[in-house]
């Protein structure tokens, strides 16, 4: 059995939380390959070590003189060499990173060293071997992930090697320069390591207990989902679910091995699986809620719309010349509704307005702003009956009015448009009526 173990940014902040972590890892033997972030925020107005290297950087590139901040950095590391007696000595790396940056060596390879250093100090707690992925996690010219040779190089890498702490959120381009991934970036790295080592499971560990059905902000204390799909969590990350980067998902997922998300600070908590496909019934005919805010509904009547050879395309085609991606598009015989970011939609809204009265001359148009869209996820709702019903039954009881529906094909999620003022109350309804309820 081969576990790769990622542990997030607050999971690492401080010789405390390294204590945990060592603890963790020592308690499973099959605990082989270690994914770390940089040091995140031991408080809530902690500043994350790759911001601080991020402002140190502007300040070199600037040619301002950036020792305070570098001496802060430093101090975040030998605080925790220090506080847990490592035989480490990161002064020469500290000087080499320091050249670096009056060389400028760019953006990615600041943020990169969080990583490094962190690697650095985390292997040599452990006892492990170091291993940076700048050997062995590649990027194509274009930029873009090289999937199939970074997959390659890595099995080979880590195959000859028992135990290893590979830092996580960058890799190499193919001038050798360093390219980081996007923020949050290290789940990448895990996922990658996982795949790379065929590795049974990827344990990602953070500061929450898994996903929760909905967020804690709306409802009080909600239920976290044990098991989820790949393809709910990307509804319900699309929907903004945070906790996992998106891109994490693609390497494992090809390889077949399941992630568990886990909590550093309460190891004893199962967490969420998040899994290929499952027998395991879920609980809640529904497995998460999640939405956003701040979308517009462009509304387009016109008589005898469903007979015209074209409509539809016509239609979007205003708004793809306007650089503008549509979110969903519910529509009724002779009305045709386009739901749009807000902000995006604002700035080219009078020409995309213009352009459809000229080419598809419509009887009307009207624009809605301010909505919310509420995906309710779920592969419990297949086999049930009346999932919809009870949806709207909860937000008619809870007073929302409901001004757009639209339930994916797959009968994965249902997604709902309320006034953005109902959202919360929307979402708490919801809850109510299936978790709460145990309908
Ligand atoms: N340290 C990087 C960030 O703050 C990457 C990560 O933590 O995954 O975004």
């Amino acid at each position: 059995m081969v576990k790769v173990v990622k542990f997030g940014g607050s999971s690492l902040a401080s010789a405390e939380q390294f204590r945990k972590v060592a603890e963790i890892i020592h308690s499973d033997e099959s605990r082989r390959y270690v994914v770390p972030s940089a040091p995140g925020k031991r408080f809530k107005e902690d500043t994350k070590v790759t911001d601080m290297l991020y402002g140190c950087y502007e300040l070199a590139v600037k040619g301002k003189n950036f020792e305070k901040e570098f001496e802060a950095i430093k101090e975040r590391y030998n605080s925790i060499i220090d506080e847990l007696k490592i035989d480490l000595d990161l002064t020469a790396e500290f000087e080499t990173v320091k050249s670096c940056f009056i060389g400028r060596a760019g953006r990615d390879y600041a943020a990169s060293r969080g990583e490094y250093l962190n690697g650095l100090v985390l292997a040599a707690y452990l006892g492990y071997s170091f291993v940076d992925p700048a050997e062995m996690i590649f990027f194509k010219e274009d930029g873009s992930f090289d999937s199939d040779r970074t997959i390659k190089a890595v099995g080979e890498r880590l195959m000859t090697i028992e135990r290893a702490v590979v830092p996580g959120f960058y890799g190499s381009m193919p001038n050798d320069t360093i390219k980081t991934f996007s923020r949050g970036g290290s789940d990448v790295t895990g996922s990658i390591v996982a795949a790379g080592t065929g590795a049974d499971l990827y344990e990602n560990w953070t500061d929450v207990s898994g996903f929760l059905i909905c967020d804690p902000r709306i409802v009080e204390n909600p239920e976290p989902i044990r098991t989820i799909t790949y393809k709910e969590l990307r509804e319900l990350a699309y929907m903004g679910a945070g906790v996992l980067h998106e891109d994490a998902i693609f390497p494992v997922r090809k390889a077949g091995i399941p992630i568990n998300i886990k909590n550093t600070n309460k190891p004893g908590d199962p967490g969420t699986f998040i899994v290929e496909s499952t027998s395991q019934k879920p609980l809640y005919t529904i497995t998460g809620i999640a939405g956003k805010k701040g979308f517009s509904v462009v509304n387009i009547e016109k008589d005898m719309m469903n007979g015209e050879l074209g409509f539809g395309r016509k239609v979007l085609e205003q708004f793809e010349k306007n650089g503008i991606s549509f979110e969903h598009m519910p529509s009724g015989i002779d009305t045709m509704s386009i739901v749009v970011h807000q902000s995006e939609f604002g700035e080219r809204e009078q020409e995309i307005l213009s352009g459809l009265h000229r080419n598809v001359h419509p009887d009307l148009i009207d624009i809605e702003t301010d909505l919310a869209l509420i995906a309710v996820v779920g592969r419990g709702m297949k086999s049930e009956r009346g999932t919809a019903g009870r949806i709207f039954s909860a937000l008619a009881h809870a007073h929302v009015n409901v001004k757009m529906i639209d339930q994916g094909s797959s009968e994965l999620n249902i997604i709902i448009g309320v006034s953005e003022k109902d959202f919360e109350k929307a979402v708490r309804a919801i809850y109510e009526i299936f978790v709460l309820q145990r309908l």
